[in-house]
C-alpha cells in the first residue's frame, strides 16, 4: 500500500451543512495522502477537523502540509486541527509566499488572532516549522524518498499546484485553477503528466464557467481535455461548488464520465489505493 489518498473534505468557497450535501461532502478542501506511514495533507479548508481527530487516533504525530493557498476554504479548519493543540505533534507547513509578499505563516498568524480566534498562533503547543517558497521549486520529502514539485496557478491572489512522486507512483493537486492561455495549459500538461491520480478543479458546469471567465476556477471539460493530454490515469473532479447539490453532483459525474470514463467526482471520506 504505497501510496492511499483519502478525501476529507471536496467543496470549494464555504462548507455547507444540508440534507443536500450528504452524498459528496460539505467540508472544504483536505485531501490526506499517506505515502508508507508519512503523512502530507493538502490544505486546511474544513475537513481538516475531522482528519486531526482520525491523526490522534491513529497516534500520528509528524504532519507535512501542503497549503494551495490562503483563500478562506483552504484554511479555515486549521484554528480545529487537534494535532496543532498537541506538544507531541510536529507540523511541517510548506506554502508559496503570496504574489504581495506575504508569507503563509503570516496570514495564519492573522487568522488566529484577535478578534478572530481567542489564542494567538505562537501560543499553539505543536512544534510548528513554516517552509516558505517561490512556486516551481522542488522538494525533496521524507529523506530523499519521495519528490515534491510546485508551480503557479492562474487564480486570483495566486495558487500554487502540487505533484507528489513516490516509488513509481503520482499524485497532482490542482486546485484552485482557471484553465487559461494554450501555453499555459501546456505547462501544466507537463507538470501532471502520467500522474496516477489527478485531482482537479472542476467547480463549475461548462455551462456556468461563461458566466464565471476570470473568477479562477474550471470545469469537467477542462479536466477531461488535459487528462487525455496528459495520459493521466484518473482524475478527481474537486472542490464543488455549494450550490451543486447530491442530485446536480451525480449529473456532473455522470456527464464527466461520458467524456472521459477516467473523471470521477470526489467524495468526502472516499479512499484510493495508488
Ligand atoms: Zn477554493
Ligand atoms: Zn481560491
Amino acid at each position: 500500500m504505497p501510496v492511499k489518498i483519502t478525501f476529507w473534505g471536496v467543496r470549494g468557497s464555504i462548507p455547507c451543512c444540508s440534507a443536500e450535501h450528504t452524498v459528496y461532502g460539505g467540508n472544504t478542501s483536505c485531501v490526506e495522502v499517506d505515502l508508507d506511514g508519512e503523512t502530507v495533507v493538502i490544505d486546511a479548508g474544513s475537513g481538516i477537523r475531522a482528519l486531526g481527530i482520525s491523526l490522534a487516533k491513529r497516534s500520528i504525530n509528524r504532519v507535512t502540509m501542503l497549503v494551495s493557498h490562503t483563500h478562506w476554504d483552504h484554511i479555515c479548519g486549521f484554528p480545529f486541527f487537534y494535532p496543532a493543540f498537541q506538544e507531541t505533534a510536529n507540523l511541517n507547513i510548506h506554502a508559496a509566499r503570496l504574489p504581495n509578499g506575504q508569507t503563509a505563516e503570516e496570514v495564519f498568524g492573522v487568522l488566529m488572532s484577535e478578534p478572530f480566534f481567542p489564542l494567538p498562533m505562537h501560543m499553539i503547543p505543536s512544534v510548528l516549522h513554516f517552509h516558505d517558497f517561490k512556486p516551481s521549486e522542488s522538494f525533496s520529502l521524507f529523506d530523499g524518498r519521495a519528490a515534491l514539485r510546485t508551480r503557479p496557478l492562474t487564480h486570483p491572489n495566486g495558487a500554487t499546484g502540487y505533484r507528489l512522486d513516490y516509488q513509481g507512483k503520482s499524485v497532482s493537486y490542482i486546485s484552485d485553477y482557471e484553465h487559461s492561455s494554450p501555453a499555459g495549459v501546456a505547462e501544466l500538461v507537463d507538470f501532471v503528466a502520467d500522474s496516477d491520480l489527478m485531482i482537479f478543479d472542476a467547480m463549475y458546469t461548462p455551462l456556468e464557467y461563461e458566466s464565471f471567465k476570470g473568477w479562477g476556477h474550471s470545469t469537467w471539460r477542462e479536466a477531461a481535455r488535459l487528462t487525455q493530454m496528459a495520459n493521466v490515469k484518473k482524475t478527481a473532479l474537486f472542490h464543488h461548488a455549494p450550490l451543486h447539490t447530491d442530485d446536480i453532483m451525480r449529473q456532473i459525474e455522470q456527464d464527466a464520465k461520458n467524456a472521459d470514463p477516467r473523471l470521477f467526482a470526489a467524495r468526502e471520506g472516499q479512499s484510493l489505493i495508488l
